[in-house]
């Protein structure tokens, strides 16, 4: 009898199993029987050691490799007894620094953009502006007194406490507002970065819903699938759900998939100016008359074109209406830490009017200590960020933007056009400022392995997936470098043509993996997985 019934289970299994190959295909098999078997006791732990095991051995192939292996042999870091003198302290930090790579050197394609020693300087003194060398035309002991550590110590959580911070955070907000032609009724606040920024607009619009459109229980988010993970990442926190929508051959939103995706239960709308991965802006113009048909926020996240794309306009280069202009968009995320060359900690969500931003603004009445308010996620406002932010956008003034801009667009330009006289290389889409992606043409040209050749060779990649391809911000340090990058550019993409075996090796391995998964909970316990390996306390 137990025979015949494990017999009936297993002919039943295989029954499901092979309906479900003929229906949905191989990939959609491959997640069933991985969404089963990890249903079976053991299974998961099972998955969790592999999982460790190809982590950590992943880790050991990159140059995170030295530091893991080095941690392992020593004792536990704890606080010292004594603390450690200044002079040491500053040898320490040399030294780490010297390991690493010099963003400089122009071998970095995201997260630094720096300008020059002078604009260095005025930041530095925003933070501390006890320095002998400024010379203000007060005494010595006034400049002491008054300034001694500038902003460095300063917080903006209570307005009243420092009205040249709030002051200060005013005139940045009504600065970028302008800049992105909202009116005079635009408003915003400061942020401690994209994320933040686009994390509020997400926010601020779920409480907006929830006043307005109390019967919807299950609000979601439409946007296409190149958003910054950060919207994702606030939908995740706040309880929304995010529906992606698809993008066109042109790498931009496909606005018709993107008005039959709205339903009832959509709050938002999202799209960027311009996306990240390719550069692309949205077709916002478009977008915006749906937002406005249908009653709906449109947010742009311009946390990367924001201080930029307005100054490659005025340059005469084509680029689609992006922000205020377009009446259906109400609010606008712009990163000073961005192009905007401020201090990281820096950025900016504008909204249409007060009527939207109202519902950004945390508060609570029933603390012992007090009534309490707060306009953002954070609590303490670095209040050096803050000055740094505004000394940063008074001293280069829209001249100074403008100069800037022209010299990356032209760095820019030349780079698309050496590129196209790559063989086996080309430009994804038509990027419309500073930042493109590099995709193959090639069906022997693996861009994972591209990038790989080039990590070998110092440089720092930014890998695009869906299609792979390469990610290239490109920043001040990169202005010097533009025929070493087309140099090694080509010679990397000829190594991986006559290497075939490069594409099965290394990250591109990892990526072709990956891409064939298609249990995608695998990949993401793989990403906490690398996390948790490389932050282990030492
Ligand atoms: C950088 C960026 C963000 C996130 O900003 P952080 O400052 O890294 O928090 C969001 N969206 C876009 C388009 C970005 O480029």
């Amino acid at each position: 009898m137990l025979e015949f019934v494990e017999h009936f289970l297993f002919t039943l299994v295989v029954a499901i199993l092979a309906s479900v190959y003929f229906r949905k295909g191989r990939d959609e098999l491959i997640r069933v029987l991985l969404t089963g078997l990890k249903a079976l006791p053991g299974v998961q732990e099972l998955i969790d050691i592999v999982l460790h095991k190809a982590v950590a051995s992943f880790v050991k192939t990159t140059s995170l490799a030295d530091d893991t292996q080095v941690e392992k042999m020593q004792p536990r870091v704890v606080l010292s007894k004594e603390g450690i003198s200044h002079e040491e302290l500053r040898r320490q930090m040399i030294l780490m620094k010297k390991k690493e790579t010099n963003h400089e050197e122009g071998k970095i394609f995201a997260y630094v953009y720096t300008l020059d020693d002078d604009h260095f300087q005025l930041q530095k003194d925003a933070f501390d502006l006890f320095n002998e060398k400024i010379g203000y035309s007060v005494d010595h002991d006034t400049l002491v007194r008054e300034f001694h550590h500038a902003f460095l110590h300063e917080n903006a959580l209570n307005p009243m406490i420092y009205p040249s911070l709030r002051k200060m955070e005013t005139e940045i907000i009504s600065m970028t507002a302008a800049m992105l032609n909202g009116s005079r009724e635009a408003v915003g606040f400061l942020t401690s970065g994209g994320t933040e920024s686009n994390m509020m607009a997400v926010k601020t619009y779920r409480d907006r819903a929830r006043k307005l459109w109390p019967h919807i229980k299950k609000p979601n988010i439409v946007t296409p699938i190149t958003i910054h993970p950060t919207i994702d990442k606030a939908a995740h926190y706040f309880g929304l759900e995010v529906i992606h929508i698809p993008i066109g051959p042109d790498f931009r939103a496909d606005v018709k998939a993107l008005e039959k995706t709205i339903n009832s239960n959509t709050i938002m709308i999202a799209a960027s100016a311009p996306q990240f991965c390719h550069g692309v802006v949205d077709p916002i113009g478009q977008i915006s008359d749906i937002a406005l048909r249908r009653g709906l926020p449109f947010h742009i996240d311009a946390c990367f074109g924001g201080f930029m794309l307005p100054w490659v306009e005025k340059l005469g280069y084509p680029v689609p209406p992006f922000d205020f202009r377009c009446l259906g968009v109400t609010s606008v995320s712009a990163d000073i830490h961005k192009y905007g060359y401020g201090t990281k900690g820096s950025s900016v969500i504008l909204y249409r009017n007060s009527e939207f931003r109202k519902f950004q603004i945390y508060t609570y009445a029933q603390w012992p200590g007090g009534l309490y308010g707060s306009p953002s996620m954070a609590g303490t406002r670095p209040g050096g960020n803050i000055a740094a932010s505004w000394v940063s956008m008074k001293a280069l003034g829209e001249d100074g933007y403008m100069r800037k801009a022209k010299e990356l667009m032209e760095a820019t330009t030349k780079l698309k056009s050496g590129i196209k006289n790559i063989q086996g290389l080309c430009i994804l889409g038509e990027p419309h400022m500073t930042a493109f992606a590099i995709g193959s043409c090639d069906p022997d040209i693996n861009m994972q392995a591209v990038a790989d050749v080039m990590e070998q060779r110092g440089w720092k990649m930014e890998r695009n997936m869906n299609p792979d391809s390469i990610h290239f911000s490109i920043l001040p340090h990169h202005v010097g470098v533009v025929e070493e990058l087309l140099e090694v550019l080509k010679s990397s993409a000829q190594e991986v043509k006559e290497n075939k075996s490069l594409a099965k090796k290394g990250t591109a391995a990892m990526y072709g993996m990956m891409a064939t998964i298609p249990d995608k909970a695998i990949i993401n316990d793989f990403i906490a997985e690398f996390f948790s390996e490389i932050y282990k306390s030492k």
